[in-house]
């Protein structure tokens, strides 16, 4: 019989946030394939776990996956950890994951923190729908192009983002959602600095200017979604009707899109529809 893939949490911060049942876990499975064996190092001495630890990340994974796979079906069991919080989320473990299910491996996730859920729970914000974005793109003209696809986007976002590039992304995050759409910044969370601030994302930006939010360690970003619109079709299709006049088809959509804040093509598929 095959062993057991184990996907276990581990803290984001603090030591006490792991579970009794993740520490049962990794004493007991026959191997721990960790992101950073160093750095796990810490966690595991702290709760006396004495398993066989190897590295798995995303520079071995090609070479690992299928040697970590042939263990499982010989019968061993494998836990697999990340750096900080949930594998897989942004973090090594999804070939492994996935060619476990190809193999018809049993896989047991073991749940336990994620900065994503923890930022979301304390920031103030709807938390019924949300969107998890990772990291924006690092360069400026990606990053802008990004924000400006979710403009309109009208369910929570949630981005991680590294501290050196937190002033620029709220700044451009002002630009494009408008000074007043509000953002929750959760740095440090669970460690000895946390902090976590709710504001309008100019009064982020100046926060972040006079070092009231310290731009340092680790970040998670929440920003309110775009307020839906309230208005009808029959209202869109007026407006456009009486631009149309003025405007070609094409100018006619577009203004009609900036003033109720639908998307181009949506207001393009609607007036086509009427048209039919
Ligand atoms: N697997 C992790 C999880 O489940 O949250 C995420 C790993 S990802 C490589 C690391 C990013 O998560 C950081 O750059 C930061 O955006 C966020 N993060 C992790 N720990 C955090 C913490 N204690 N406070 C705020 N953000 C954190």
């Amino acid at each position: 019989m095959s062993g057991i893939l184990y996907i276990v949490a581990t803290p984001i911060g603090n030591l006490g946030d792991i579970s009794q049942r993740a520490v049962e876990i990794l004493k007991q499975v026959d191997l721990i394939a960790a992101e950073d064996t160093r750095h796990s190092k810490t966690l595991l001495e702290r709760f006396g776990i004495k398993t066989k630890v190897q590295a798995y990340h995303e520079h071995n994974e090609d070479q690992y996956t299928a040697k970590l796979i042939q263990r499982l079906v010989a019968g061993e069991s494998i836990a697999l950890i990340s750096d900080a919080g949930t594998p897989l989320i942004n973090d090594p473990g999804y070939k492994l994951v996935a060619t476990a299910h190809d193999n018809h491996i049993q896989i047991v996730p073991v749940p336990g923190p994620s900065a994503i859920i923890t930022a979301l729970s304390a920031s103030g914000l709807p938390t019924h729908k949300f969107i998890f974005e990772g990291y924006l793109p690092p360069k400026s003209d990606a990053r802008k192009t990004r924000l400006k696809e979710l403009q309109n986007e009208s369910r929570t976002l949630v981005f991680y983002e590294a501290p050196h590039r937190i002033v620029e992304s709220v700044k451009i995050m002002q630009e494009i959602f408008g000074d007043n759409r509000r953002i929750t910044i959760a740095r440090e969370l669970t460690k000895q600095f946390e902090q976590i601030v709710r504001d309008a994302l100019s009064t982020i930006n100046e926060k972040l200017e006079n070092g009231e939010i310290k731009i340092k360690g680790e970040f998670v970003l929440i920003v309110e979604g775009a307020q839906e619109s309230s208005i009808t079709d029959t209202e869109i299709l007026h407006i456009n009707q009486i631009l149309s006049e003025k405007l070609s088809p094409k100018e006619a959509a577009g203004l009609t899109a900036k003033i109720t804040g639908k998307k181009k093509n949506e207001v393009y598929k609607l007036v086509l529809e009427h048209e039919k």
